[in-house]
This record gives structure tokens, C-alpha cells and sequence, in this order.
């Protein structure tokens, strides 16, 4: 899986994928991570990618030919077929990812992410991605975190990057609305201000079809 990221801050990505599990995705060449900068596609000495809305208003938007450019060179020289790439611009007012799309997006050979900066992008960029998404209902300064989970939620269901795939099949939303069990580790029992805290007994006893029920009984169910 390729993902390529059309940012102006594309150094702020590198803290987060440099570690931890998608590292690991990187270094066994399960996904690959490119960044594009959109200014590389400027031709002014400002290297200008951003102008005032027509009408008026507060801020900045991004302008649409640095990134139509940015976008239509990274697909010329892209190797995947068109149906196995989305090209996607993260928006606040786009469609709210969830498990149910990431196990989708697992499928595709290649995404795309428009990260937009300031009060967002020019209307005509709209016109040359595939799906706006939102990570939820809250504006955020760009769109490279927003990029970094739709990422993360992605890398974590490709086969090979868990350790162990029932990691995956008993998360929290592997079902629809359904969220992960309790779950407890050593100390069996923890005192903190005067109070007991104990591991359920279930759990310490050892039968796996008493701890399968009960683990299925205390499965929540998402309101
Ligand atoms: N003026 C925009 C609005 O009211 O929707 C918000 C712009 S925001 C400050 C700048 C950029 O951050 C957006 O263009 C988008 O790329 C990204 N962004 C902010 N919130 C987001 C969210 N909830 N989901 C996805 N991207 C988001």
C-alpha cells in the first residue's frame, strides 16, 4: 500500500511515522509513505501557494494550481491502476471516517491525501479528488493529522503488521457498534486511596470458554 501526502508541512508527518507500528509497516515495505510539497509546484520566487478568498473573509485559502499540478504529476508517474487509488482531501465538512471505510481503504493499492492549511482550499480542488473525509465533527489547523489516522487505521489492518491478526478481529468497531471488552493486566489487585481495585476472578482462573462468555456478555454496544 502506497500513501502519498500532499503537504506544506511535510516534515511535521515525520515524528509520527518514523515509530512504533507503522515504522515497523515501513521497514517490512508493507506500505510505502511519499510527501509532496505542493510549493515544488510554484513558479514564483514566494513560491506561492495560498491567496485571499474572492468576496472577502477571514484568511487565506489554498489556491487550486499548485495542487492541480502537484496532483496530476504524482498520478502520471504513479504504477497503480486508477479503480486501486483514491485520491482523498481531508475537509472538516467531509464524510466521517470510521472502521467500515478504513477496512475498505485497506483494499486499495494507493491513496492520495490532500492536507489542506489555513481556512482550507480553493472549491475547484473538489473537482479533482475522489472523496472529501472528515475525522470528525471539529475543525482542525491542517490536514496532515487527519492523513496520519486515516493512515494509522489503514496500516494496522494490512496483513503482516500486527503481530498477532486477532488483535484486529476483537477490537473496539471490528463489528459494527460493537466496542472492545474490559481488559486488565498484572496486578491482579490494585489499592490506591484507601480503595481495592481486583481483576475480575474470571479472568484469573483460567477457563477460556468461561472467559470467552464473559468477555462476549461485557462487550459494549455503541449508543
Ligand atoms: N475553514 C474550514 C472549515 O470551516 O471547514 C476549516 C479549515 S482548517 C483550519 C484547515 C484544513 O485542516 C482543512 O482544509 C482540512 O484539510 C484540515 N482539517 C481541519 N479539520 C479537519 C477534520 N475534522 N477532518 C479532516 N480535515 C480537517
Amino acid at each position: 500500500m502506497k500513501f502519498k501526502i500532499l503537504s506544506i508541512f511535510p516534515d511535521i508527518l515525520d515524528s509520527y511515522l518514523g515509530d512504533s507500528i507503522i515504522k515497523r509497516a515501513l521497514d517490512k515495505k508493507i506500505i510505502k509513505i511519499e510527501k509532496y510539497n505542493p510549493r515544488d509546484w510554484t513558479h514564483d520566487r514566494h513560491r506561492t501557494v495560498d491567496d485571499a478568498p474572492y468576496g472577502g473573509g477571514a484568511g487565506m485559502l489554498m489556491k487550486i494550481e499548485p495542487l492541480y499540478a502537484a496532483l496530476k504529476d504524482i498520478k502520471k508517474k504513479s504504477k497503480t491502476a486508477d479503480k486501486k487509488r483514491k485520491i482523498i482531501l481531508l475537509s472538516a465538512s467531509g464524510k466521517t471516517w470510521n472502521q467500515k471505510l478504513a477496512k475498505q481503504y485497506a483494499e486499495l493499492e494507493e491513496i492520495i491525501f490532500v492536507c489542506g492549511r489555513y481556512e482550507g482550499v480553493d472549491e475547484r480542488v473538489k473537482k479533482f479528488v475522489d472523496v472529501e473525509i472528515s475525522v470528525g465533527d471539529y475543525v482542525l489547523t491542517g490536514g496532515e493529522l487527519p492523513a496520519l489516522i486515516i493512515i494509522d487505521s489503514i496500516t494496522r489492518l494490512l496483513p503482516g503488521v500486527l503481530g498477532n491478526a486477532e488483535s484486529i478481529s476483537e477490537e473496539s468497531h471490528s463489528e459494527p457498534n460493537i466496542l472492545e471488552y474490559p481488559q486488565y493486566t498484572r496486578p491482579a489487585l490494585f489499592e490506591a486511596e484507601s480503595k481495592k481495585y481486583r481483576v475480575p476472578a474470571v479472568l484469573l482462573e483460567g477457563n477460556h470458554a468461561k472467559i470467552k462468555a464473559w468477555r462476549q456478555k461485557k462487550q459494549k454496544i455503541k449508543k
